[in-house]
């Protein structure tokens, strides 16, 4: 008898541990309402038409939006009016001072060995050329490195063409790598004696659109005039070259500054319940370059976060963490919006428990990569399993998040990022081609089921998004 009692009491032993093992447990990421409202709002999402509309609707009333334009000024006022009409709380402004660059006229011409005239754009916030243009000899380098290599008085005088191109990627990779000719490049050749810069656009397209974005003079060289002409236009060009003849160019731009102008980022609000003082923010940037009206670049940015934000809103349930939509004001050139967000918000940024920023065009959203403190991971594997109906990779814990979110990040804020396939992004980004016509509606639906799905989850969290401590991961 007494034999047959141990497994009585082995039993009742174990049941002891494990109750006190699952009092130990914290409870779980995410209760069943919270999954569930995951699940609808997914279904809302895949048959959302509110995002594309939004899409249509700026880049048709709005247009081009460049910083201090009068596209910028109707841009807020778009924004405002949306934001109202989709039943956004707390709809307001952060004002802010915005470079205002106007691009003028550009053209570009090979004088010799066999001459022709390309398709340009001057890069924002190059200088101009004079209206004579500029006529001298040229010199190509591939890129920083290969200038830098260069004997002494190689390019005084003359105009420095650069022609390495950028590989194309799934995320964004290649253009990071090869930006930095056209931000570093006219003052590293002004430094040595160039009077002009063409570059190959920043750009994997084989059509004729010329690639702009801004240039950064650096305060230790004259400002010289930075012109880009498209992938075709560059290999030709290097053909021109590979003959050995000397290569003669003629570059004219009437691209100025003007005095700076007043502009605004525009925020709406779904707001919180238990935990509304903690603030999940949604950016995107409401300015675009001018050559195209910014459908990609980021009227879909624009579009996901206002529709996400609105899919929640229609919800049952309401969110536990206030959901805030920040559209900033000139990402462009300079981050201007974003700056004065932070300025504006400095008692607040503790507040910022979370962040999302959707600047990668329109999908779809094939990964979900975080940067949160490491003790959140399980959390975040728990969002990736929400999202398993969407089939995403899991990415690692060291995302980068995108610019206007980068003084928030900095001061520790936690990033969810479900990333946007890029391979196609740089064939249309900052070229006169970035229309509606690029903007897949299927595409666009399932980044933002991806985004609404996570942002939801992240709004939700049991738990709290503890501060990010360690230092940021290089540009990949
Ligand atoms: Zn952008």
């Amino acid at each position: 008898m007494r034999k047959q009692n141990y497994p009585i009491f082995i039993g009742l032993l174990l049941t002891f541990f494990n109750a006190a093992t699952a009092a130990d447990k914290p409870p779980a990421p995410f209760n069943r309402a919270d999954l569930a409202a995951a699940a609808t709002l997914r279904e809302r999402a895949s048959v959302d038409t509110t995002a594309y509309q939004l899409i249509e609707s700026l880049t048709t009333e709005v247009g081009p939006r460049p910083a201090g334009s009068a596209g910028d000024k109707a841009a807020v006022a778009w924004a405002l009016r949306e934001m109202n009409r989709l039943g956004f709380a707390n709809v307001h402004t952060v004002e802010t001072m915005v470079p205002h660059w106007v691009r003028g006229e550009a053209e570009f011409s090979v004088l010799a060995p066999f001459p022709q005239t390309m398709p340009t754009l001057a890069l924002g916030g190059s200088v101009g050329t004079g209206n004579e243009g500029i006529e001298t000899d040229a010199v190509m380098v591939k890129d920083l490195d290969a200038l830098a290599a260069l004997p002494a008085g190689a390019v005084k005088d003359k105009i420095v063409f650069f022609s390495n191109r950028m590989d194309r990627t799934r995320d964004g990779s290649g253009y990071g790598k090869a930006v930095a000719v056209r931000a570093g490049g006219p003052s590293k050749a002004a430094e040595l004696g160039a009077v002009g810069v063409v570059i190959r656009s920043i750009s994997t397209s084989d059509s004729r659109f010329p690639h702009t974005g801004a240039l950064r003079y650096a305060s230790t060289a004259p400002r010289i005039p930075a012109l880009a002409i498209s992938n075709p236009d560059a290999d030709a060009l290097v053909r021109q070259f590979d003959s050995g003849k000397p290569v003669r160019l003629r570059i004219r731009s009437t691209s100025r500054d003007l005095p700076p102008a007043p502009s605004a980022s525009v925020v709406g609000e779904i707001p919180g319940t238990d935990l509304a003082h903690e603030i999940v923010i949604l950016g995107a940037h409401l300015d675009s370059w001018d050559p195209g009206v910014g459908a990609i670049d980021d009227g879909a940015g624009v579009a996901i976060m206002m529709g996400v934000a609105r899919l929640i809103g229609g919800l049952d349930v309401k969110p536990r963490r206030t959901i805030r939509v920040v559209l900033f004001a000139n990402e462009e050139f300079g981050t201007s919006g974003s700056l004065s967000y932070v300025a504006a918000n400095e008692a607040d940024v503790a507040r910022h428990v979370l962040g999302f920023e959707a600047d990668f065009g329109a999908g779809p959203v094939w990964r979900l990569s975080s940067r949160v403190n490491p003790v959140q991971l399980p959390a975040v594997d728990q969002i990736f399993k929400a999202l398993a109906p969407l089939k995403l990779v899991r990415g690692d814990n060291e995302a980068r998040g995108g610019a206007d979110l980068e003084g928030l990040s900095k001061r520790g804020m936690p990033i969810l990022e479900p990333g946007l396939d890029g391979t196609n992004y740089f064939d249309v980004h900052h070229t006169a081609n970035d229309t509606l016509a690029q903007v897949d509606p299927k595409a666009l639906r399932q980044s933002l089921a991806a985004f609404a799905t996570t942002v939801w989850l992240g709004a939700q969290y049991s738990g709290t998004w503890e501060r990010v401590t360690t230092e940021k991961a290089p540009r990949r």
